[in-house]
């Protein structure tokens, strides 16, 4: 097997974070997945599977393999006149995966366009954006456990999805490593552009019966305007999950910010946009020890060339004390943290 030892990780978080893994290896088919969870067993050591490194925060070095995850495929499973199931590797490329299927006239992943990293991550934490998140349209998940290697498949209900959340954060987190996903598309259009960021910019466009190809067009717009590119900007889009609280909490925070927008959940609950409160304690536009908050998107947190891991979880922590502090929310952080200090 073919492990780089004491390996540079910079390249491989699209944070651009620096900091050393004891060993990476590239993961390109099953067998050599197998092969290195056996080499990583033998030494004692942790695996870590990565996809595009666009949602972890590398804090330290890793004394641990891992796995760059580049396996590639898609097949047909099974098609009928108004459903398609797809088997995806997990190395495949998200957006172009996204881009493909519309090709072949399969939807409903349209709103989904333009999210970096790989297929094998998207059900990780239920990727979600403009509307729409993945965890409906997943059948199964197909893996391998890190313990002994062994095969396994889960159906999407055994994934637990929720807000940026499955059972792949919890039970089976560090657990297994996902080598397919099965997706169950539609063959007819079923467009859903209600969001409201996306209905405004169709509505902008004079497009009032927007199909699946408008709203892949149309979302890939609205991010390459408001989201920094990470191989521009090194970035891990959102770094805090927005705050669902109690209807009373909600009502309460009202009162005294009038202005505070928020989306009431089918449960009762109220969502809060992070964003918007942390845009209110003065971070947006932040720049400070070469670390930033982005100045058009106050949830993204931004490299600027410090590129160490720990002073970007210390910017972080401020920003979420100003948000308590003000608030009395705990914002919690969405990416993957690795290697932080004990
Ligand atoms: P990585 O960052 O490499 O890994 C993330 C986690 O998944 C790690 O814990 C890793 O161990 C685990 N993992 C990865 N692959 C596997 C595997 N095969 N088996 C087991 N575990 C695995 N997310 C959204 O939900 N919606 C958005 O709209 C969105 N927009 C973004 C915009 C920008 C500019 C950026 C930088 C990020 C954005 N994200 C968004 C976050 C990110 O793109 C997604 O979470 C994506 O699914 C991560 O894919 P990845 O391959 O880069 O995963
Ligand atoms: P936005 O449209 O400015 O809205 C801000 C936040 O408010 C969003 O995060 C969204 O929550 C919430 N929101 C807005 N309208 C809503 C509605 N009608 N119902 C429920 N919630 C609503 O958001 P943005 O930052 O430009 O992002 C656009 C979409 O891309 C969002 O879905 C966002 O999640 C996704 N995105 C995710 C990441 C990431 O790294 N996770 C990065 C960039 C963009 P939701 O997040 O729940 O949709």
């Amino acid at each position: 097997m073919l492990a780089r030892c004491d390996e540079n990780l910079q390249p491989y978080n699209t944070l651009g974070l620096a900091a050393r893994a004891k060993a990476v290896v590239t993961v390109d088919s099953n067998a050599s997945l197998r092969e290195a969870l056996a080499w990583a067993r033998e030494r004692g050591l942790p695996v870590i599977p990565l996809g595009e490194g666009s949602n972890v925060v590398i804090a330290g070095n890793l004394d641990a393999l891992v796995l760059r995850m580049a396996t590639q495929g898609t097949v047909i499973v099974e098609e009928g006149a108004d459903r398609v199931l797809l088997r995806v590797s997990a190395g495949e490329n998200w957006h172009r995966f996204v881009s493909w299927t519309l090709d072949q006239g399969f939807y409903g992943l349209e709103n989904l366009a333009l999210i970096p990293g790989t297929v094998g991550a998207a059900p990780i934490q239920n990727i979600g954006a403009y509307g729409v998140e993945i965890g409906p349209m997943v059948r199964r998940v197909h893996g391998v456990t890190v313990v002994d290697g062994r095969e396994f498949v889960i159906d999407g209900a055994a994934c637990a999805f929720g807000y940026r959340d499955s059972v792949f954060k919890h039970a089976l987190q560090d657990q297994v490593v996902i080598t397919e996903i099965d997706l169950e598309l539609s063959r007819r259009p079923a467009v859903r552009a209600d969001y409201p960021a996306l209905a405004r910019t169709l509505k902008e466009r004079g497009i009032d019966e927007p199909t699946p190809a408008d709203v892949f067009r149309t979302v890939v717009d609205i991010r390459r305007s408001k989201l920094p590119d990470p191989a521009v900007v090194p970035n891990a889009g959102s770094f805090f999950k927005n705050p669902v609280v109690a209807a009373e909490k909600a009502r309460e925070l009202a009162r005294c910010f009038p202005d505070m927008p928020s989306y009431p959940q089918d449960d009762g609950s109220i969502k809060l946009p992070a964003a918007w409160l942390i845009d209110y304690c003065g971070w947006k536009g932040y720049r400070g020890d070469r670390l930033g908050v982005h100045p058009e998107h106050a949830l993204v947190l931004v490299n600027l060339g410090n590129d160490n891991g720990d002073a970007l979880l210390s910017l972080a922590a401020e920003v979420a004390r100003s948000v308590a502090d003000t608030f009395d929310i705990a914002l919690s952080i969405e990416p993957r943290i690795y290697g932080e200090a004990a």
